[in-house]
């Protein structure tokens, strides 16, 4: 630019962190142009400003500017049930399930706004959101205005059934029955779900295909879903090895391990996004990798209801790309990425017993550029650069833990971030060049409205779970009529 230009929108004035390049791109005292929701000038302001012009200006004086944060792996709707579903074993059996099996799918949009707010107000851009009902949900994106890779889940496990199994004596941690009709219905949503919402809201919405688990659907339906997939070029968002329960199962159904299971099923390939592989060995975390599958870490949630580091540190030495995601609040009680990026730094230097795994500036690529290429949206997103969309937040660096910003001759911007910054120093996020967060408030939702929807859908929530008798027994149950929480 430079050249008479008039840019939509300059931001100017702040410390830049783009992703451009190898590590964390820093640019001291720089600018973003943005036209047409989209980067068309990055870089040191004096170079952006030239002599072009904007119709607004937004002053990034003490501000760091940076790409949108990607949550790559969420459940929205579950938010509903947070901290609902901890400290138990085996948690989807024992806790998850039973209890959330009562959240009304009429109040799933409303829990999805909550969440994805709560996402955003801590600097998150992109959701790589797997629930459902999504057809419902997917409006709540659209309504806040954030970016987002959904898919609603395909399973043949349903918890609608769970009083059956009981009679016919299921135990938690017994291999699901699986309701072959449920995973039809559910297969036959996603597909019309792609049809109709993939690329929608000038294409801040992408959908992609969520066959939930190896264990959770028939081989037959897990084929027929990556072929759907395939026919389509979009990926398969998968939990793969997420605990014992699913190894055992497949052990069970086909004498394999989850993963060389979905290894003979052919699942194991470039179109695979695999969350957690919480359970994987050494030799299957390279095979995953050298498929070209990408990974998606969830720190804390597994941290919290499985008691696991996962194989991040592995998967990467072996080739492999890797997001975060902050997977779902019954067990990890929040959705911020920065919890996230502090977790996965901290949670493999414990593992190893050493200071030097996951360099910080190693983590705030994986919550950027690296978890928008694990979505398969990272030529559009996840790093300042122009040609990119305009997906940015804006941070103080006039408070506590980001002040003081030292730039010489060490900069501390990076390792302040991951160890200390928790998402309250959020200022402003913009997606497609749209400012949808600033300053506290949400540009198109009222939070006050918001709230009272969440308020009266968890009461509903608490009736509903109240009036089981099935539900006697539960940890979480007795541990509050004991008075202990
Ligand atoms: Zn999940």
């Amino acid at each position: 630019m430079g050249d008479g230009s008039v840019y939509d929108t300059l931001i100017s004035g702040g410390h830049l962190l783009t992703m451009a390049g190898e590590g964390a791109g820093f640019v001291a005292d720089g600018a973003v142009g943005v036209e047409g929701g989209k980067i068309v000038a990055v870089g040191p302001r004096a170079v952006v400003e030239g002599n072009a012009t904007a119709r607004r200006t937004i002053d990034a004086t003490g501000r760091l500017v940076m790409p949108g944060l990607i949550d790559a792996h969420l459940h929205s709707a579950s938010v509903i049930g947070r901290g609902w579903a901890q400290e138990v074993q085996p948690w989807m059996a024992s806790a998850y399930g039973p209890l959330m099996a009562h959240a009304a799918d009429a109040d799933a949009p409303i829990a999805t706004l909550w969440a994805l707010m709560e996402g955003v107000a801590n600097g998150t851009t992109t959701f790589g959101d797997y629930d459902a009902p999504m057809e419902a949900l997917v409006h709540s994106h659209v309504r806040l205005g954030n970016r987002a890779v959904v898919c609603g889940g395909i399973s043949e496990l349903n918890w609608a059934n769970r009083a059956a199994w009981l009679a016919d004596g299921w135990t938690p941690g017994d291999p699901t029955p699986l309701d072959r009709a449920h995973g039809e219905a559910a297969l036959a949503a996603e597909l019309d779900l792609h049809e109709r919402w993939h690329g929608h809201d000038g294409g801040r919405i992408s959908v992609i295909l969520g066959p939930h688990a190896a264990d959770f659907l028939s081989g037959e339906l897990l084929v027929r879903a990556a072929g759907e997939a395939r026919r389509r070029g979009i990926s398969m968002h998968l939990h793969v090895a997420q605990d014992v329960r699913e190894n055992e199962a497949t052990l069970r159904r086909a004498g394999l391990r989850a993963i060389p299971y979905l290894d003979s099923l052919g699942l194991l390939g470039p179109d695979l996004i695999a969350v957690h592989l919480s359970t994987a060995t050494p030799d299957e975390v390279a095979l995953v990798a050298a498929r070209g599958a990408r990974m998606v870490c969830c720190a804390n949630s597994i941290g919290i209801i499985d008691g696991v580091v996962p194989p991040v540190a592995a998967f990467q030495a072996a080739g492999g790309l890797v997001g975060l995601g902050s997977d779902q609040a019954p067990g990890n009680n929040s959705h911020n990425i920065f919890a996230e990026m502090r977790a996965v730094a901290m949670f493999a230097k414990i593992a190893a017993g050493s200071p030097l795994p996951m360099p910080a500036w190693r983590v705030v690529r994986m919550a950027t550029i690296e978890g928008a290429r694990v979505l398969g949206i990272g030529d559009r997103v996840g790093s300042l650069e122009e040609g990119k969309e305009a997906d940015l937040i804006l941070l103080d660096l006039d408070r506590p833990p980001l002040a003081p910003a030292l730039l010489r001759p060490a900069r501390n911007l990076v390792p302040n971030l991951v160890y200390a910054e928790s998402g309250r120093n959020v200022r402003l996020s913009m997606v497609a060049g749209e400012v949808i967060y600033a300053d506290g408030e949400f540009l198109r939702v009222d939070r006050t409205e918001a709230l009272a929807d969440l308020t009266a859908a968890a009461i509903r929530l608490q009736n509903a779970a109240d009036a089981d008798p099935t539900l006697s027994g539960l940890p979480i149950v007795e541990l509050t009529r004991s008075g202990r929480i």
